[in-house]
């Protein structure tokens, strides 16, 4: 695939002016969603071939979302794409003064494999709302539904305008050395950095949206049986597959075995199990083996078992863990949750704040004084109290990491923005000016400056 012809004609268009048109953006949306349902079938067999998902998982954490995102903008281009008037300063009167939403030209997107259609196709959403043309890698690890988006995307839109590049490492090389106006990149910190370096040769402007290790912090104070129904969802929704999913629990100690036992329950209700249609395979054998290698025997608590035909692991709980375990030295990314136990409250916010800026934290408490300080004392991208990955699906919320879990933000409102540039002009008027501020200059001159300024 000749990418250098494909970004050139897309540069042309974008030149064209024909993305900035409010109607021609709306009427794109509307084909993208008609695309998608019509296509509908071909999605969920795609993903499913992948990993399993089932046709319930991919419509409400797949497919609803890129739909409620054409929804979004559809209803709210006209006033997220209109000037926005502000107050014009004394030295500038007679003046107005706008900031114009303006595209920023030829993007590029690259997803990865987890969601492999909301993280594509929710950023690409945003760059067609905010008027540019896009180019979008989605990750080839998740083969079917790669090939089912360049399918859907390549027949039904003309590639100058939005084009699905297939292919893995060697492509997006490739791709990665023409000169955009925007990188949107979601992936881990590694790939992260070479992105961002790509990037930064041409000064392309980047959002990163990274992961790392999500806590939840439980303390004596929270209503347990609520906590260990939405961290067990939380966690093993997507066979723990999911940036924003809890990665380990922090709980306080005098509660812990209530805790554990809970959440053994609820496990046991959910019934997660090699062939339930409700519970997704790890996406292929190199993960699957990187995750059996983090239980350690001694300290399952529940679960354990695993199955790699069918890349299978069972939900599984470790115990008595600590900050050497292997378990805590990268993110899972997988149905593995390991509980650690603090004494103090502080002491749990301090081990948050010791390690990198996680992508997502979660609180489970009752106590006011606890859920201020979680707010305000610890940095983290996003994240819940008394809930856990449900921040991310609303619309209003900008999404994204910070320092290490990544850099900017998008969904709803901050998505357009992150594809717009906010270009600010102040218009004249050629009458009611005075001398003051041209040559020469005088006492006088400089006295009524500085009351003016
Ligand atoms: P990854 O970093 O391995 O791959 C992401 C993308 O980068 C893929 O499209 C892949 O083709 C591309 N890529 C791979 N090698 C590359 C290279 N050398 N140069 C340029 N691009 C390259 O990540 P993944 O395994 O697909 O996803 C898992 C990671 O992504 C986890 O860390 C997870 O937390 C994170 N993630 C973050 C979010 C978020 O919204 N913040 C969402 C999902 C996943």
């Amino acid at each position: 695939m000749n990418f250098q012809e494909i970004w050139s004609a897309q540069k042309e268009f974008f030149n064209s002016q024909k993305t900035k048109n409010i109607n021609f953006r709306k009427r794109q949306l509307k084909t993208l969603k008609e695309v998608i349902l019509k296509n509908e079938n071909l999605l969920y067999e795609a993903i499913y071939n992948d990993f399993g998902k089932s046709r319930f998982d991919t419509f409400t954490t797949e497919i609803s979302f890129v739909l409620n995102d054409i929804d979004y903008y559809l209803k709210n281009l006209n006033s997220l794409a209109k000037p926005k008037r502000v107050s014009t300063n004394l030295a500038n009167l007679p003046g107005s003064s706008k900031i114009y939403a303006e595209p920023l030209g030829n993007t590029l997107v690259i997803g990865a494999w987890n969601y492999p259609y909301q993280l594509s196709l929710s950023p690409m959403v945003a760059a067609m709302a905010a008027g540019n043309t896009c180019i979008l890698k989605p990750s080839e690890v998740a083969q079917n539904s790669m090939k089912a988006m360049a399918k859907i995307i390549n027949e039904n839109f003309p590639k100058e305008y939005l084009f699905v590049a297939e292919g893995g490492v060697e492509e997006i090389t490739e791709i990665l050395k023409l000169k955009f106006d925007k990188i949107f990149f979601t992936g881990s910190p590694k790939i992260g950095k070479i992105v961002y370096e790509a990037a930064a040769k041409n000064l392309t402007p980047v959002t990163l949206e990274l992961g790392g290790k999500s806590p939840v912090i439980v303390t004596s104070s929270a209503n347990l049986k609520v906590a260990a129904k939405r961290i067990v969802w939380g966690k093993f929704l997507n066979a723990g597959q999911t940036c924003v999913a809890p990665d380990y629990i922090l709980v306080d100690e005098k509660i812990k075995d209530s805790l554990i036992d809970l959440l053994k329950s609820y496990l046991k209700k959910f019934n997660y199990l090699p062939d339930s249609e409700h519970y997704t395979k790890i996406i292929n054998q190199q993960n699957f083996n990187r995750l059996v290698q983090m239980i350690t025997p001694e300290k399952v608590f529940f679960g354990g078992n695993h199955d790699s035909e069918k890349r299978f692991i069972e939900p599984t709980i470790l115990h008595d863990v600590n900050w050497n375990d292997a378990i805590m030295q990268e993110e899972i990314f997988g149905p593995i949750l390991p509980v650690l136990t603090f004494q103090n409250f502080n002491e749990a916010l301090q081990t948050v704040a010791d390690h990198e800026k996680p992508l997502s934290a979660y609180l489970f408490s009752g106590n006011a004084e606890e859920k201020k300080h979680f707010t305000e004392k610890i940095s983290f991208g996003g994240g819940c109290i008394n809930d856990v990955v449900m921040h991310l699906s609303n619309s209003n919320l900008p999404f994204g990491g910070v320092g290490n879990s990544g850099i900017g933000n998008y969904h709803g409102k901050a998505g357009f923005q992150t594809f717009s540039h906010q270009k600010s002009v102040l218009s004249r008027a050629n009458w009611g000016e005075t001398d003051f501020k041209y040559p020469p200059y005088s006492e006088k001159k400089l006295s009524w400056i500085k009351s003016v300024l």
